[in-house]
């Protein structure tokens, strides 16, 4: 990287270390050309992709209202605090590898549709019925049939 008091090409890394428990690289570098000494900070970028909206408007990623949507709709079921939180941490992992900077509300949606699917199958037609905003009532009905239609244990007749 340049040198930001000759803008330089040439500079050094004289040292390198970890900080905030491995999560960012300070980095002291050296000008080869004036001499200086500078300080960088690496850390990975994490950033989440904004929401945009069904009505075309746009908002920031908020972590809290996910989870509230997912503890409300697990209300009452036999579901950890520590099945929730890894939940949320699939959801925004699989949001950021998108590497989109924008994704539809609807896309969000569906991660969390997996999620509870995959974690309790009434917290998510309850889910469905409170978060997704059915345009359709097929499109509901059709996600509560794929749900009875999976094959249950002791559910066969003789
Ligand atoms: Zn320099």
């Amino acid at each position: 990287m340049h040198c930001p008091f000759c803008s330089a090409d040439d500079t050094k890394v004289i040292d390198s270390r970890l900080v905030a428990d491995g999560d960012s690289v300070r980095r002291r570098r050296e000008c080869q050309a004036c001499g200086e000494r500078f300080t960088t900070f690496e850390t990975a970028e994490l950033v989440m992709p904004r929401v945009v909206k069904r009505d075309g408007t746009r908002e920031p990623f908020d972590e809290d209202k996910l989870r509230r949507g997912l503890t409300r709709a697990l209300e009452k079921r036999p579901v950890s605090i520590e099945q929730i939180e890894s939940a949320i941490n699939r959801i925004m992992h699989s949001l950021r590898s998108t590497g989109e900077r924008e994704l539809p509300s609807l896309t969000i949606g569906e991660e969390v549709m997996k999620e509870l699917r995959r974690i309790d199958g009434v917290a998510y037609v309850r889910f469905a019925s409170v978060y997704r905003d059915f345009q359709d009532v097929s499109e509901f009905e059709q996600a509560i049939r794929s749900l009875t239609d999976q094959p249950q244990n002791g559910s066969e007749t003789p």
